[in-house]
């Protein structure tokens, strides 16, 4: 099975105005507006990927009994595509989230989609809703593919029907004035233990972060850590990005990935821009107590959280039930600014692609 499966167009019969349109995308913050369509393509047993369509965006049939809805076989991608200067369309590494999803898929005991099919399909749908690009700057149309198991049968076990959606939400700047820094609360709750879906893009991490995330708010805190399960001494990864701890002589730790964090994409470009301006980069296990340390001593300098959606984000402030401390001046570092500036200015057009990142829509 390959990209070569069809796909039929249903188009929206009632799209949105012109102007509504022209409102929303001078103004999109970010997840609360949708395009006019979304691919979607099922899965069966007996059929394997079928149906293939790019319709109108709207609400889907689902049996009350779906497995989804008990048992969460969910997994799902970000990514954005980005109007370049020369008026094309590009997407960022698109085949890394395709074989993300396919990771997580085998994790969640789903089926896996052809590479290239999940490419395609992310291309169908730009390229219906190609009016839908935010008109501000940093703007960008961020693309949100999933799956979900929709067999109606309670039973415990891997569903027998999937189907796999895109549905695509303008989005503005993240952070309106640039990024400033984020203070960020330790959590005593964990994300991930070793052999769980740590490293898997599924719906029921997150549904079991919004708890401590919920808290760290409540303590005055924009972001979650989370520490390693086993120890609840090592340093893993926010909610939903992964982190970069800048030191004074220039080199930089991020968490390895052990199978309890999850593989960011940001994640792995910044860590080859990084070792391109001759930076030293250690996949290395930190500790909180290290680098409550670290920044009293003034030997680290920086932290940065990374990820599609934010791109990203200094951190300033870190406090657990023990107290808090601050990182460098408190504000965006210089390291931090220069990573995110190369990146941007890859993703957005403005810098030539020498690693074959970007994948321009024909
Ligand atoms: C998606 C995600 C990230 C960031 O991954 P990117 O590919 O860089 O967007 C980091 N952590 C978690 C838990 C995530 O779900």
């Amino acid at each position: 099975m390959s990209a070569s499966l069809p796909f039929a167009h249903v188009p929206h019969p009632a799209p949105t105005a012109a102007a509504v349109r022209a409102e929303v995308l001078a103004n999109p913050g970010f997840g609360t507006r949708f395009t006019d369509h979304m691919v979607s393509i099922d899965w069966s047993e007996d059929k394997g990927w079928h149906d293939a369509q790019v319709l109108p965006y709207g609400p889907i049939p689902l049996d009350p009994a779906a497995s989804v809805l008990h048992y969460a076989q969910e997994i799902f991608e970000g990514l954005k595509a980005y109007r370049h200067p020369d008026g094309s369309m590009a997407l960022f590494r698109p085949d890394a989230n395709a074989r993300r999803f396919n990771a997580s898929a085998r994790r969640l005991a789903m089926p896996e989609l052809p590479e290239d099919l999940f490419v395609e399909a992310i291309r169908q749908l730009v390229r219906a809703d190609k009016d839908w690009f935010p008109t501000v700057e940093g703007g960008s149309l961020y693309l949100r593919p999933f799956m979900i198991a929709t067999e109606a049968f309670l039973g415990v076990r891997p569903a027998k029907q999937y189907k796999f959606l895109v549905i695509a939400s303008p989005a503005g700047n993240y952070f309106k004035s640039g990024a400033p820094a984020v203070s960020i609360w330790v959590s005593d709750y964990t994300r991930a233990a070793p052999g769980g879906t740590g490293a898997a893009k599924c719906g029921g991490n997150y549904a079991a972060s919004l708890v401590p995330t919920a808290e760290a708010f409540a303590q005055g805190h924009d972001q979650v850590l989370f520490l390693d399960a086993a120890e609840h001494k090592w340093i893993e990864e926010l909610g939903g990005m992964n982190l970069f701890f800048v030191f004074a002589d220039g080199s930089l730790i991020t968490p390895p990935l052990t199978g309890t964090i999850l593989p960011g994409i940001t994640r792995d470009s910044l860590l080859t821009l990084a070792r391109e301006e001759g930076l030293t980069v250690r996949e290395e296990r930190y500790s909180l107590d290290q680098w409550r340390a670290d920044a009293a001593s003034g030997q680290l300098v920086e932290v940065f959280a990374c990820g599609t959606a934010a791109v990203v984000t200094p951190v300033g402030k870190v406090a657990d039930r023990n107290g808090d401390f601050t990182i460098g001046s408190g504000g965006p570092g210089q390291l931090t600014g220069k990573l995110k500036a190369r990146l941007t200015a890859i993703q957005r057009g403005e810098a030539p692609d020498s690693h074959g990142w970007v994948s321009v829509l024909d």
